[in-house]
C-alpha cells in the first residue's frame, strides 16, 4: 500500500494500493498489444484525443491544482502556474506533430530516391519525479503517445495521485485501453517494470537513481533516456543592473521552494558589485511568504520528502563550517518542522558541499569572483551540465561566456526557464537526450532510411 500524506497538514489523502509483478506483466502485455493497433490509429484522431485531454485539464484546472498541492505541497499559485504551463507545451505537441512525422525525401535524382520516415519505438516506459509533475510527466508521455507508442507511466511515490488524474482524464478524452497504463507504487514496482522487454525507458529523476536505471536496462538495448538533476550555476558580472539581478535570481533559486531541476544553486558575483548584490538578494528573500501552501500570496511551501531537510542541515553545517557566512534561514522553521527556512549563504567557495552537491531545497550559496575566467571555471567545475546563466548588460560578451560554459540550456539575463520550442537536454551527471522541441518529439521515434531505385530498361 501506498501512504499518500499531505506534507502540510501531515494527513493521510488516501491509501493507494500497489502494483504487483503479476499486474505489471499484465500490464505491459497489454501495452504491446495496443501498440500495433495505435500506432496504425491516423494521426488525427490520435490528435483529437491529445486536444480533448487538454480542454479536460483546461477544465479541471483548480481542482488538479489543490490535488497537486494536497500531495506535493507545492504552493497554490505555484500549482496553478504549472498547469498553465503545460497547456502550452500541449500546444505546442500539437502544433508540430505533423511536421516531425513528416516523411523527408533528401534525394530524387534520375531513378534514385531516398527518404526517411519515421516509426515509433514501441512499448516504453516512463518513470517520473514528483517535483513538477504535470510538466515532467506530459514532456514525455503526450509526444510518445502523439508518434505512435504505447506508455507505461509510472508515477513518483509522491505524486501518485496527479498521476491516476493523468489516466482518468486520458480515458475520458477517448485513449484506447492498454495506450497510457498507470504503474502505482515505488522503486520496488519501478525495477519490476524495467524487467519487462521495454523499447524505450524515459526517466526523470535523481542522477544516482538515473545511474541505477541505466544499469538496469543495459542488457535490453533499447532507447534510454535520462533527466536527471542539476547544481545550476549563474554569473552576475560587474556591468549587471544588480537590482534586477538579484531578485531575478532569488526567484530562481526559491521557487517551488528550490525544488525544481532548473533552480539556481549557485551564484558568482564579480567582487565589484558583492556586497550590493549581497544585499538586494538578501531583502528579496526575507520577503518571501512562507507557510500554509493554500494561501495565494503563499511563496515558500514544505519540502515534499521531509528526508531532504537532513541534506539542507548538513549542506548549512558544511559551509559554514569551512567558513560561510549565514545571512539568512539556515534551519528548520521554527512553526512547522516540515519547512526549511529560506537560507543564504555568502563567502561560498568549492570545497563546500553546497557549491557543488544538488540541494534541491531553499538553500542557496554565493560566491564573490575575481574575473570571467574564474566565474567560467568555476559554473564547470561540477558533475552536472543542467542549466547556467549570465547576468550582463554586454549580450556580446554574455554569448562568449556562455559558449564555454558546458550546459544543455544557457540563459542570459533570465534564468530557471523553459521553452516547449527548446530541447530540455542535460550534459554529463544531468543526463542524457531530450525532451520538448522538434527533437523530443522525435525523441519517441525511430528513422527509417529508404533507398528506392527505378527498374532499369
Ligand atoms: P528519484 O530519483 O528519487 O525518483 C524518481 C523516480 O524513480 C520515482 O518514480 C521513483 O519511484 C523511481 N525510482 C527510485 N529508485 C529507483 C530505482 N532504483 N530504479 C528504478 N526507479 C527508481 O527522484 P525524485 O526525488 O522523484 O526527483 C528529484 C530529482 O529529479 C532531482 O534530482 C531533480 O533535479 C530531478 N529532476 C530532473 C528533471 C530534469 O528535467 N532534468 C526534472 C525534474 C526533476
Amino acid at each position: 500500500m501506498l501512504k499518500v500524506i499531505n506534507p502540510y497538514t501531515r494527513q493521510l489523502i488516501k491509501e493507494i494500493p500497489t502494483d504487483t509483478a503479476e499486474t505489471i506483466h499484465k500490464k505491459w502485455e497489454t501495452a504491446r498489444i495496443a501498440q500495433t493497433h495505435w500506432r496504425q490509429t491516423p494521426l488525427m484522431r490520435r490528435m483529437e484525443i491529445i486536444a480533448r485531454f487538454r480542454v479536460l485539464l483546461q477544465d479541471n484546472l483548480d481542482r488538479l491544482a489543490q490535488l497537486l498541492m494536497s500531495e506535493v505541497g507545492k504552493p497554490i499559485s505555484q500549482a496553478q502556474n504549472e498547469l498553465r504551463g503545460t497547456q502550452g507545451r500541449l500546444d505546442f505537441f500539437l502544433q508540430n506533430i505533423e511536421s516531425a512525422l513528416k516523411t523527408d525525401t533528401v534525394l530524387s535524382d534520375k531513378g534514385n530516391e531516398e527518404r526517411i520516415s519515421w516509426d515509433p519505438l514501441g512499448v516504453i516506459a516512463n518513470i517520473s519525479a514528483w517535483n513538477y509533475p504535470y510538466f515532467v510527466g506530459t514532456n514525455v508521455f503526450i509526444p510518445a503517445i502523439l508518434t505512435g507508442n504505447t506508455v507505461l507511466y509510472k508515477p513518483s511515490e509522491y505524486s501518485t495521485l496527479t498521476g491516476i488524474e493523468f489516466s482518468k482524464l486520458l480515458t475520458q478524452a477517448g485513449l484506447p485501453e492498454g495506450v497510457f497504463s498507470l504503474i502505482l507504487g515505488a522503486r520496488a514496482q519501478a525495477e519490476q517494470l524495467l524487467e519487462r522487454p521495454l523499447n524505450g525507458v524515459f526517466f526523470t529523476g535523481s542522477r544516482n537513481t538515473g545511474l541505477s536505471i541505466n544499469r538496469a536496462v543495459a542488457g535490453q538495448l533499447c532507447k534510454v533516456q535520462l533527466e536527471l538533476g542539476g547544481k545550476d550555476p549563474v554569473y552576475v558580472r560587474d556591468d549587471a543592473n544588480v537590482r534586477i539581478a538579484a531578485e531575478s535570481l532569488a526567484d530562481g533559486a526559491f521557487y517551488n521552494t528550490g525544488q525544481s531541476c532548473c533552480s539556481v544553486e549557485r551564484i558568482y558575483v564579480h567582487d565589484m558589485i558583492y556586497k550590493d548584490f549581497v544585499q538586494h538578494f538578501v531583502n528579496t528573500v526575507k520577503g518571501f511568504k512562507i507557510g500554509d501552501p493554500s494561501d495565494a500570496q503563499t511563496y515558500i511551501g514544505p519540502l515534499t520528502r521531509k528526508q531532504q531537510i537532513d541534506v539542507l542541515k548538513a549542506q548549512v553545517k558544511d559551509a559554514v563550517a569551512k567558513g560561510a557566512r549565514l545571512e539568512v534561514g539556515g534551519g528548520v522553521w521554527k512553526e512547522h518542522d516540515g519547512f526549511f527556512e529560506p537560507t543564504v549563504l555568502t563567502n561560498a567557495d568549492h570545497t563546500m558541499e553546497v557549491m557543488r552537491e544538488e540541494s534541491f531545497g531553499p538553500i542557496i550559496g554565493i560566491q564573490p569572483v575575481r574575473s570571467d575566467d574564474e566565474a567560467i571555471e568555476l559554473m564547470n567545475d561540477t558533475e552536472y551540465g543542467l542549466t547556467a546563466g549570465v547576468y550582463t548588460s554586454d549580450q556580446e560578451e554574455a554569448e562568449v561566456l556562455l559558449d564555454r560554459v558546458n550546459a544543455g540550456t544557457v540563459y542570459w539575463n533570465c534564468c530557471d526557464r523553459v521553452s516547449p520550442r527548446l530541447p530540455w537536454t542535460g550534459r554529463r551527471g544531468s543526463g542524457i537526450g531530450s525532451t520538448l522541441s522538434m527533437l523530443g518529439i522525435r525523441s519517441f521515434l525511430q528513422p527509417k532510411a529508404w533507398h528506392l531505385v527505378q527498374p532499369k530498361g
